[in-house]
């Protein structure tokens, strides 16, 4: 038999299947989706069996043998295999990378397996019931040596034992002891008649037993029951009675036992989104839905209730947030509805904890996965829904290799498995409204909030106002007043600093001016070290002005500020004031976002101050304020989605206000008030927002009108990227048709990243048949020969920034 096998050695030129010799001890136990250990080149290395098959075209004095076998049972499904390869087009990846990102990490660890003991004993084939002799649990090694395998596969099969892994280190499965009543009740009374009548207490905890034969405890819990204390419990243990035992049990990271929450009655659109919904699981059509509705819409009751549909079904469901640490509460409503039946894949878990909740997904013990990006390959068997919550969000795509949307392979598995894929937002990107209008998804809407309430009122402030009447603080006269207010008035508040990403831009304070490139439409990025502003778009540089292109004013100067800066600032303003501060620096911990929030929630502090982390999922029913201290951050961007974010963000935020009883406000600090992203933010106008805006992205090319690709040369010599980045586009122009429009080389946005130079090209294009031949045959090129001079190059289709 021989297996083709994916191997773990990236940076080979080919990336292929290669045929090994399955040996005849392994003939039977082999299958489709195990890892194993082969033979390549000088070493020993990581494979997945990809197919198998009778023969092979390697000659037979060439054709290697699989050395270790490491899966008795399959770590991937072939939805899986199917899925890799499809994203070996699609991102442009290895086939390995493509495999090993669909794995939990705690199976590239180094782990040690064991296998358990399910059924009584003497179920067991002989060889194996002596390999076990008292013990429930024996390594894999063990039966292995023994040459055991196939025995141990069938009684697999049989469900007498199981495989564990046990994860060095990182993630051991963590046990409870328990104490188990002996399993025969003749012995238990043989034992309570036994023991002397002056102990009182341990005659009558056997004679209990002898009622309870064969159950089992928690210790503790024992004792409070029949009001012992542990040594009488153990004198009787020591008779024979009972035994203790560790059992594994599932790391529970939500250990605070959530309220069991009921299905609300539904709105009216609340109802008829459900319907669409319901009727497409019905029809097991692979629709992708895209539900529009403004915060507080009730989008989450509509996920939950088609969820319950899927459980009833005997279906499963996968639900993705941007990022689960910062959406605590968003998870909880998920337990909150169904319980035990939820597994979080929670990235603050160690991994062995998110390797326990993977098993439980893989063997069908839980119905519902909530994770980021990752947990869209839950390995489910039987999904009747995905959802995307905040499907707008850059989170969704990894910025490293593979470089995958998860929008994309939640589609792709919708087709697989024929069911409908819902994404969700208030503020859908550009992509997705673009194609829900060409009825390529499926629109709902919902455009009033759940409980009536109203919106936050939004009042934006010009900053360059207040410059001219001398308040050169952080803080306008409006938004000093309000907060004075709330801490008087002892409500919570929000300050959000709208920072992404470490580039900085060159701002007039008086009048607002940012400076833009003359040809591209985008703020050109200030560089500190040559006191120059370039545009990354098209490279075209200039010298820093000192004084306001618009009105010769000199107050114009590199802006960008600090949290840890303003909460200083807010110390001395308002010394009374209770500041919480999220951001990079205080989160840095496990479970610190967490911390932070229930602080928050407890009421622990009277102001929240945080960066686009705390933009998402806040629900806490006393804040009435939220202040976004510089819109403009986000705005000026380097990026041509700077204004869809800017929306998107000041969207989100406002939606932290005012969600319960108290009536919210929200003050948006900003030096362009007049800017479309900030007046239509002010009302969620979505609609209008969304035509100005593909407006813009029409004049200037960019997408959804044009696909775009971003390939990126980097080298630790400056002029090898800019030489090498020239030979990127040299190819691409040989190769590709004259439609297609293509940028650069330029130098990147951070021209120099670990020190080593970086340098890119853009490709536009609406149609290319040609595209993904020509960059794979360009990766093939650089992995065959320029990646021995050090260069690396990375292709990012569809990138999130530019
Ligand atoms: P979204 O996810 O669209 O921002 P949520 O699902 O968080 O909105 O809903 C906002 C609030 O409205 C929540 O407190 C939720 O419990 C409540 N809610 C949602 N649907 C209903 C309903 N049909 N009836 C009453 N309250 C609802
Ligand atoms: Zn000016
Ligand atoms: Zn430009």
């Amino acid at each position: 038999m021989i297996a083709q096998i994916i191997v773990d050695v990236s940076a080979y030129p080919v990336d292929r299947p290669f045929d090994y010799l399955v040996p005849a001890e392994l003939e039977e136990l082999v299958e489709v989706g195990c890892r194993v250990k082969v033979p390549f080149g000088p070493r020993n290395v990581l494979g997945f069996i990809t197919s198998l098959k009778d023969q092979t075209d390697v000659p037979d004095n060439k054709l290697k043998a699989i050395t270790q076998l490491l899966d008795i049972e399959p770590v991937l499904t072939e939805e899986m295999l199917e899925l890799a390869k499809w994203m070996t087009v699609h991102t442009l990846c290895y086939e390995i990378d493509a495999l090993q990102v669909m794995l939990p990490s705690a199976l590239r660890a180094k782990y040690e397996k064991t296998i358990k003991l399910t059924t009584e004993l003497t179920n067991l084939p002989d060889e194996l019931q002596s390999l076990f002799g008292q013990k429930e649990m024996i390594p894999y090694k063990k039966v292995e040596a023994a040459n055991l395998l196939k025995l141990l596969k069938y009684c697999m099969k049989q469900g007498f034992v199981e495989q564990k892994t046990v994860v060095k280190q990182q993630g051991k499965v963590k046990a409870v002891r328990k104490v188990k009543v002996l399993d025969d009740v003749f012995k238990l009374q043989e034992i309570a008649t036994s023991i002397p009548a002056r102990a009182k207490k341990q005659v009558q905890v056997a004679e209990w037993m002898v009622e309870h034969a064969g159950e089992e405890f928690i210790p503790h819990e024992l004792c409070e029951m029949l009001n012992i204390t542990s040594a009488v419990l153990n004198g009787v243990i020591e008779k024979g009675a009972a035994s203790y035992f560790k059992e594994e049990v599932y790391r529970n990271p939500f250990a605070k036992d959530a309220h069991k929450s009921k299905a609300l009655e539904l709105t009216g659109e609340q109802t008829e989104a459900l319907t669409q919904i319901l009727q497409s699981m019905k029809e097991k059509a692979a629709t992708t839905f895209l539900l529009h509705g403004i915060t507080g819409s009730g989008k989450t009751e509509v996920y939950l209730q088609a969820i319950q549909e899927a459980i009833n079904q005997g279906q499963e469901a996968i639900v993705l947030v941007p990022e689960i640490s910062l959406t605590p509460q968003m998870t909880e409503r998920f337990r909150a509805r169904f319980g035990d039946l939820v597994a979080v894949m929670h990235s603050g878990l160690s991994k062995g904890e998110k390797y326990d909740e993977w098993r439980k997904i893989g063997r069908g013990e839980v119905k519902v996965a909530v994770g980021a990006r990752s947990a869209i390959f839950a390995p489910f068997t039987n999904l009747g829904l995905i959802i995307l919550d905040e499907e707008h969000e850059s989170t969704y795509k990894q910025e490293d290799t593979p470089r995958y949307h998860a929008r994309d392979v939640a589609i792709w598995r919708s087709h697989f498995h024929h069911c409908p894929v819902i994404l969700g937002s208030a503020t859908p990107s550009l992509e997705s409204f673009a194609r829900a209008k060409k009825n390529v998804y499926t629109l709902l809407t919902l455009s009033e909030r759940a409980k009536k309430q109203s919106l936050p009122s939004v009042q934006v402030v010009d900053m360059r106002e207040e410059l001219h009447s001398g308040n050169r603080s952080m803080f306008s006269t409006s938004l000093t007043e309000a907060i004075q207010e709330r801490l008087a008035r002892k409500e919570q508040m929000v300050l959000f600093l709208n920072r992404r990403g470490y580039s900085s831009f060159v701002l007039c304070r008086d009048c607002g001016t940012v400076v833009q490139c003359k040809n591209c439409d985008i703020s050109m990025t200030y560089h500190r070290s040559t006191e120059t502003l370039k545009c990354h778009y098209c490279g075209y540089e200039q010298h820093v002005p000192t004084e306001c292109p618009e009105c010769h004013s000199e107050h114009i100067r590199f802006f960008g500020t600090g949290t840890q800066k303003i909460e200083a600032e807010i110390h001395k303003v308002f010394p009374e004031a209770r500041v919480l501060r999220m951001d990079v620096d205080t989160t840095r911990q496990k479970g610190a976002h967490e911390r932070i929030l229930d602080d928050f929630g407890a009421g622990k502090a009277d102001i929240l101050l945080g960066t686009q982390m705390i933009a998402k999922g806040l629900d806490f029913p006393k804040i009435t304020l939220v202040g976004v201290l510089s819109a403009d951050t986000s705005l000026n961007l380097p990026d041509f989605r700077a204004a869809e974010r800017t929306f998107q963000l000041l969207t989100q935020v406002s939606g932290r206000a005012g969600r319960h009883d108290l009536p919210g406000e929200v003050i948006i600090q900003t030096y362009s008030p007049e800017h479309y992203a900030i007046q239509l933010s002010k009302e969620q106008h979505y609609e209008p927002f969304y035509e100005q805006e593909m407006a813009m992205r029409h004049k200037f090319a960019y997408p959804p009108y044009f696909y775009v690709v971003l390939i990126q040369v980097t080298h630790e010599d400056v002029m090898m990227a800019a030489e090498y980045a020239g030979k990127v586009m040299d190819w691409l122009k040989l190769k590709l048709s004259t439609q297609v429009g293509l940028i650069g080389p330029t130098a990147a946005s951070i021209s120099r990243v670990q020190n080593r130079y970086r340098y890119q090209c853009l490709i536009k294009y609406k149609k290319e048949p040609n595209l993904i031949e020509t960059l794979q045959q360009l990766i093939r090129i650089y992995r065959t020969e320029w990646i021995k001079k050090g260069i690396q190059l990375t292709v990012d289709l569809d990138p999130s920034t530019i």
